[in-house]
């Protein structure tokens, strides 16, 4: 059920943070790994890291906000591997403000990266996929899925949206035998969120305060629900949205 031996998985932003995460647990249960980021260093580092738990690793450089970099990343991807069997569609990105403050610049730069990178991603792993009888796509929501963020009008407009696409993919995909689903994150430590602690004030404590498991969560916490949705053991589940958060999202009060 958990043994992705033989499987490849690609993953946006798998150079840092919660893709790092999820790359991890993939490589330890066997999968071979394209880690598909801007940053070539951040990257080699990255696959350094994960090449020390034994599996093949490859890196690709990419704009997902690019339609035609996103192609380019899955014909590498194929080319070094000859198939993907997983896309994890993570990369992202946020700035906080209030809602009029925001340029249209930064408006489309949210947008693309966040919602268009994730569709032009699954658009493009989608006929190799079918070709091979079947496949993964995991999409990244949020806490700001679900619940209004006044600092994040662009970011929270994205993070609705991309479970709204996973939902669509999900059903237009499922004769090909591929699941789409979304993960929740709640409130967890890497760059993105060390930007808010300074943008946001008081949002470490707050955040702790409100999360029943009493913690922020960790890149960690990702390894094991990458491994379930990549592989055999979630055959049967698609179209969901499954949060990874210390419970905050079913805190009342
Ligand atoms: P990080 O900032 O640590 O990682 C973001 C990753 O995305 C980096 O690897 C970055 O690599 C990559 N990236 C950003 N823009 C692009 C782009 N245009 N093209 C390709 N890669 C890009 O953040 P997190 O790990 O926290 O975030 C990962 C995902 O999880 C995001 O979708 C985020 O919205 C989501 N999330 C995070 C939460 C949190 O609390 N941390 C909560 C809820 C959701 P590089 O710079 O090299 O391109």
């Amino acid at each position: 059920m958990f043994d992705l031996t033989g499987r490849v998985a690609l993953v946006t932003g798998g150079n840092g943070g919660i893709g790092l995460g999820m790359a991890r647990g993939m490589a330890k249960a066997g999968a071979s790994i394209v880690i598909a980021a801007r940053n070539q260093e951040k990257s080699a580092k990255a696959a350094d890291e994960l090449r020390a738990l034994g599996g093949r690793v490859e890196i690709v450089a990419v704009d997902v906000a690019s339609e035609q970099s996103v192609k380019d990343m899955v014909k590498a991807a194929l080319d070094h591997f000859g198939r993907v069997d997983c896309l994890v569609a993570n990369a992202g990105v946020n700035d906080r403000k209030p809602p009029q403050d925001y340029t249209a610049e930064e408006w489309k730069w949210i947008l693309e990266t966040n919602l268009s990178g994730p569709f032009y991603c699954a658009q493009s792993v989608y006929p190799a996929m079918k070709a091979q009888g079947g496949g993964k796509i995991v999409t990244i929501g949020s806490m700001a899925s679900i619940f209004g963020l006044p600092f994040a009008a662009a970011y929270a407009s994205t993070k609705g949206g991309i479970v709204q696409l996973s939902r669509v993919l999900a059903t237009a995909w499922a004769q090909d035998n591929i699941q789409v689903n979304s993960i929740l994150p709640g409130w967890i430590d890497t760059e993105l969120t060390r930007n808010a602690r300074s943008q946001v004030g008081g949002l470490h404590d707050r955040v702790e305060t409100r999360t029943p498991a009493g913690r922020w969560g960790k890149p960690d916490d990702f390894e094991g629900i990458a491994v379930f949705l990549a592989g055999p053991g979630s055959d049967f589940v698609t179209g969901t949205a499954i949060p990874v958060d210390g419970g905050y999202s079913v805190m009342g009060g």
